[in-house]
Formats: C-alpha cells, sequence, structure tokens
C-alpha cells in the first residue's frame, strides 16, 4: 500500500485563487488593498525566506504587503515602538512579527512583543485574547500552520469527528492550537511532547498523527496504524549524509538532491511511513504552503472585521 498523497501545495494555489478575488472586491469597495505589516529583527536565514514568500505571496494576491526590517542589535524598546506603529496605522489590518526574535533581546521578548500586538490585527493568533478565544471556540484569528492543517483534513474530505487524534507537540504555535481546532471538531485528542513515555505505542493508536516536533525523520513506520492519516508539519533541513543516508534509500531523487545541495529538506515523518499511512503530506509541499495561504487568509478576514464587514 502506497499512502495518498495530501497536496498541499494544490491546495494553496486554489485558496489563493479565491482570495484573491475577495481582495479584489475589498479594495473596490475600500478604495485601498487589505494590508499586512512584517516585522523582521536580525538576520536568521530561515526567517528571511519565510518573510520573503509571505512578502510575495502577499503581492501576488492583491494585499499591501509592506516589510519593517529591524537589525539584530535593535533594543526591545525598539520593537514594541514598530509594533505600537504597526498597531496604529490605517493601512495595515495584519501584522506579523517573524519568530525567533535574537537572543540578545532577552528571554522574555517574544511574548512582550507578541503581547503588544493589537488582537484584531493579530493574524499569527498568537495573542492571549485570540489564544483564549480559540479555546473558547470562538476565534477568527486562528494560528496559521494548525488551521492550514484543518483546512486541507476538510478539504480532502477527511473525517475528525469521533476520530482519535494524537498530536506530537504542543508548542504555542502549531501543537497546542492544533489540539484545539482537533478537539472543538469533535476528535479525541492526545497530545505528546518530549516527556511521553511509549511514544511510538500511543501514536499507533491515531486514526490522524499530526506530527509537529521538528526531528528528521522521528515518525516511523512503528508509530503508524495501517491506514492512518499522517500529518508531517516539521521542517528539518539535513546537512549530515549519514542522516539523509538513513532516511532517503540509494536511487531516492531526494538523496540525490541531498548530494548535489549538500542538504535536504525533511520533515519529522520517515519516508517509510508511505508505506503504511492511508494518507500523508508531504514535505514540501505539504502544510508549509498552507501557512501562508493561512495567514492570507486571516489578513483578509482581520481587515473585513476591522471595516465593519466580515469576510473570509
Ligand atoms: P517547538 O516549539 O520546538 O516544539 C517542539 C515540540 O516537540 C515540543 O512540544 C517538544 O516537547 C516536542 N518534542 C521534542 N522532541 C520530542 C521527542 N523526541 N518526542 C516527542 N516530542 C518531542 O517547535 P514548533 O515551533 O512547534 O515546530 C515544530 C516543527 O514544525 C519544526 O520542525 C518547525 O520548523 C515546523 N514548523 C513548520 C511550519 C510550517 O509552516 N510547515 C510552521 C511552524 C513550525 P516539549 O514541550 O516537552 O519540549
Amino acid at each position: 500500500m502506497s499512502a495518498r498523497t495530501l497536496d498541499g501545495q494544490a491546495l494553496a494555489r486554489t485558496m489563493h485563487e479565491e482570495i484573491r478575488a475577495e481582495v479584489a472586491a475589498f479594495t473596490r469597495q475600500h478604495g485601498r488593498p487589505p494590508g499586512l505589516g512584517i516585522v523582521l529583527v536580525g538576520d536568521n536565514a530561515a526567517s528571511e525566506v519565510y518573510v520573503r514568500n509571505k512578502l510575495k505571496t502577499g503581492s501576488e494576491i492583491g494585499f499591501r504587503a509592506d516589510l519593517e526590517r529591524l537589525p539584530a542589535t535593535v533594543t526591545l524598546a525598539e520593537t514594541l515602538a514598530v509594533v505600537e506603529r504597526l498597531n496604529r496605522s490605517e493601512v495595515h489590518d495584519g501584522i506579523l512579527v517573524q519568530s525567533p526574535l535574537p537572543k540578545a533581546m532577552g528571554p522574555d521578548a517574544e511574548q512582550r512583543v507578541f503581547d503588544s500586538i493589537l488582537p484584531a490585527k493579530d493574524v499569527d493568533g498568537l495573542t492571549p485574547v485570540n489564544v483564549g478565544l480559540l479555546v473558547q471556540k470562538r476565534a477568527t484569528l486562528v494560528a496559521c500552520t494548525p488551521s492550514g492543517v484543518i483546512e486541507l483534513l476538510e478539504r480532502e474530505n477527511i473525517p475528525i469527528a469521533g476520530r482519535h487524534a494524537v498530536v506530537i507537540g504542543r508548542s504555542d504555535i502549531v501543537g497546542k492550537p492544533m489540539a484545539l481546532l482537533l478537539l472543538h471538531r469533535d476528535a479525541t485528542v492526545t497530545v505528546c511532547h518530549s516527556r511521553t513515555p511509549n511514544l511510538a505505542e500511543v501514536c499507533r493508536g491515531a486514526d490522524i498523527l499530526v506530527a509537529a516536533v521538528g526531528k528528521a525523520g522521528l515518525v516511523t513506520k512503528e508509530f503508524v496504524k495501517p491506514g492512518a492519516v499522517v500529518v508531517d508539519v516539521g521542517m528539518n533541513k539535513v546537512a549530515d549524509a549519514t542522516i539523509a543516508g538513513e532516511l532517503f534509500h540509494e536511487g531516492h531523487p531526494r538523496l540525490a538532491l541531498f548530494r548535489s545541495k549538500g542538504s535536504v529538506l525533511v520533515g519529522d515523518v520517515h519516508p517509510e511511513v508511505a508505506e503504511i499511512a492511508g494518507a500523508l503530506t508531504p514535505v514540501p509541499g505539504g502544510v508549509g504552503p498552507l501557512t501562508i495561504a493561512m495567514l492570507m487568509r486571516n489578513t483578509l478576514r482581520a481587515a473585513g472585521a476591522r471595516a465593519g464587514q466580515p469576510v473570509g
């Protein structure tokens, strides 16, 4: 058996077209496009790529998408001042501060900066107000990656109600909101983390298994019930030839890619899982593109709500 591929890239393209039409309608009606302000602090290479993709997609779809770039030496107070300016901006409906912030800003910098975003513009769904609304099942702005996973499951007609869903990972940005979204759709949800004993055995009970860990190939065949739906949120850059060799058999196109580029992007799910799962999201091309699509939808929603006309 070979797992059905859940194509996040294709769904993201479809969603972009849907959103493009709504963005055009908003722009006609309000005389300005919905606006997204992204704050990027420092020079983290992965963040640079993520932010570039978000800006590019936003502009292509018709949003106003602005970058506020700050040096790694910026102070917390200066960063808070930039967020405050975006909070007051008439033309910015959504604000995103790219994580991680430089360590030198202090251990609680990220929390303080996220907390300072106006909840109505919090398109990453990370402020305490929006997290609280999510817990109470009345949120409009929900973290983009887990809501992208739900969008994919629903549009692929994968039943959630009554299913046992296991989420590996309990971060504020992926694991916890993922668990809540599945719970709100009547799944029975188990959340696992680094202190969970017998992880493989717990995961084998899952009808829907979501891996959001950050460890290349952690989820092997022994974690997966035959026929289960497996969602791979992990994005790990592998630059070690031994690890690449453990993940991909000789002759695998991804191994050839590794040898030509010196690194390869892999998920938390080992490729061998495709032999046993019923459906599986690829990495790349699975959850990643949907995260951006949901950011676009959240920005459109924030714009609609600010204009007194809920959309999206
Ligand atoms: P994170 O904040 O580092 O959280 C990782 C979680 O995994 C933690 O809850 C941790 O447990 C758990 N964990 C670590 N090692 C484990 C193990 N051996 N067994 C079981 N659980 C373990 O990471 P994150 O921000 O949630 O991101 C997770 C992954 O998703 C990363 O690869 C990230 O790059 C990727 N990601 C992808 C997208 C996308 O758009 N595709 C978006 C966001 C994140 P503890 O809580 O006990 O430490």
